[in-house]
């Protein structure tokens, strides 16, 4: 890839015949001269970094009004990928952007591969790799919990402390090594420090292992799907969920066509209620099809919510379903419904594996119980996933990877130091320990691991 030529592509998300601004972004050395060619500033506004300048998009040739917009320079390195950058803020909409684009390309610009502004960024030591991520992370988020991590990391907090803790290797390389080549000259190693050192590494490694779990729930939700026979309320049930303050909006443009799942949030994990319009259609879709349907939810859900109808208590078709949902070992909490019409009835024959906390009793109808079931949803999912909720960033399975091959290392090193073998042992694995660290942030340049990353980004970013 050359980096010295100039990138161009539609910076912000077009949804045809929506939007008020779209913005064409350029960034590289001919970005301000292909400026120059297209934009005409009104009156005698000063070409200057970190300005705004109102005019308009002109054909280079014809002089055609392409758009009236605003201009933004920001030149190196006082930019996102530290060279010169220009954002065109079009009309929104596919036409204007997509013209502007145009321009930008037939006056030399290069339609910008995926990730190519950020992979910039990273190659001109403006972001790291845990800083990359996380701006995908944080366009991804799906809670504001998980925003907010994102944030976190973007911030450095993942970052920095990896980053003094592979010093903090090299340090103690650098002192082996002394060892190996001028034994004689120096002070022997204290190896007593040496050992709480690198310990001192592996237990902050294994604090940011433990977060990894909550990163998965942050990232990639639940997927719970709700069961249970006709009219025990079930529809009711979600009503009243995504009725309660959990629900996220879900009608902005473009993401309310063909919805059958349902988006909430609950402590902060994004749950998807898997095909919600199967719940509600009951009444219309032959009982077949509405089984082949739950019966797909219930396979792909993490958790599933066996809903009974309290007055009828637990009958033989609610045993079917709950037998169903075993067979597919998928964790599950019941939910006794109808609880106004029943109150003090506790239902006998229930199944013996059904424990108090995974036992929840709402009345969907008054709206009635729900906090209940959230607490059961949360204490179903993985303790640790929570426990680790002290700590703001949550890292992900790459992370935990290099992560995990450090503290090996590290605990491998320690191991040879136990057993007095040559030094040349403990480089071997303090190496790796220091790559594996290296590759978290991109300190170490592994070409398939930036492929991997950045081809997940959008165009523009
Ligand atoms: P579904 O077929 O499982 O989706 O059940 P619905 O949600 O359509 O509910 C069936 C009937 O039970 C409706 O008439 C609801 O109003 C009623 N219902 C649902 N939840 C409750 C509840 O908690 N208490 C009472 N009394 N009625 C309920």
């Amino acid at each position: 890839m050359n980096h010295h030529d100039t990138i161009a592509a539609i910076a912000t998300a077009i949804v045809p015949e929506q939007g008020s601004v779209g913005i064409v972004r350029l960034s590289g050395d001919n970005s301000e001269a292909i400026a120059r060619s297209l934009f005409h500033a009104s009156t005698n506004q000063i070409w200057e970094s970190h300005r705004i300048l109102y005019g308009y998009i002109k054909h280079p040739l014809t002089k055609e009004i392409i758009d009236e917009s605003l201009m933004l320079i920001m030149k190196a390195p006082r930019s996102f990928t530290r060279e010169d950058v220009i954002e065109f803020h079009c009309h929104g909409g596919i036409m204007p952007v997509q013209r502007v684009l145009n321009l930008c390309l037939e006056q030399g610009a290069r339609l910008a591969q995926a990730g190519e502004f950020s992979l910039r960024a990273f190659l001109n030591g403006r972001i790291d790799l845990t800083q990359a991520e996380s701006i995908q992370e944080l366009v991804g988020a799906k809670s504001p919990q998980a925003a907010q991590t994102a944030i976190a990391s973007l911030q450095g907090k993942l970052a920095n402390p990896i980053r003094l803790m592979r010093s903090k290797c090299v340090d103690i390389l650098a002192e082996i090594e002394a060892r190996i080549d001028f034994d004689d000259d120096l002070v022997p190693l204290n190896l007593e420090n040496l050992v709480r050192d690198i310990q001192a590494v592996t237990s902050q490694a294994h604090q940011f292992m433990a977060t990894s779990d909550r990163g998965e729930l942050l990232r990639s939700g639940l997927k719970i799907a709700i069961a249970g026979r006709p009219n025990v309320g079930k529809s009711s049930l979600l009503n009243a969920w995504s009725q309660s303050d959990r629900a996220i909006v879900t009608n902005l443009p473009g993401t309310t066509r063909d919805v059958v799942d349902s988006q909430l949030v609950v402590g902060g994990i994004p749950i998807t209620v898997l095909d919600t319009a199967g719940i509600r259609a009951t009444e219309d879709i032959v009982e077949k099809i509405g089984v082949e349907r739950s019966l797909k939810s219930i396979k792909s859900a993490d958790l599933v919510l066996l809903v009974i109808d309290a007055e009828d208590g637990w009958t033989d078709r609610d045993r079917e379903i709950y037998e169903l949902i075993l067979n597919s070992h998928r964790p599950m909490i019941l939910v006794i419904n109808k609880m106004d019409l029943q109150p003090a009835k506790l239902i006998a024959s229930l199944p013996s594996s059904f424990k108090e906390p995974q036992i929840v009793q709402t009345a969907a109808a008054l709206s009635q119980g729900i906090d209940r079931l959230e607490l059961a949803i949360l204490n179903s999912v993985h303790k640790d996933a929570l426990s680790s909720a002290n700590m703001d960033i949550a890292i992900n399975q790459r992370q935990k990877a290099n992560l995990l091959t450090a503290t090996q290392a590290l605990e491998r090193v320690i191991g040879a130091i136990a057993s007095q073998l040559p030094l040349d042992f403990w480089t071997i694995d303090l190496r790796d320990a220091i790559h594996a660290l290296g590759e978290i942030t991109g300190e170490e340049i592994i070409e398939s691991v930036l492929e991997t990353i950045f081809s997940k980004f959008c165009i523009g970013k």
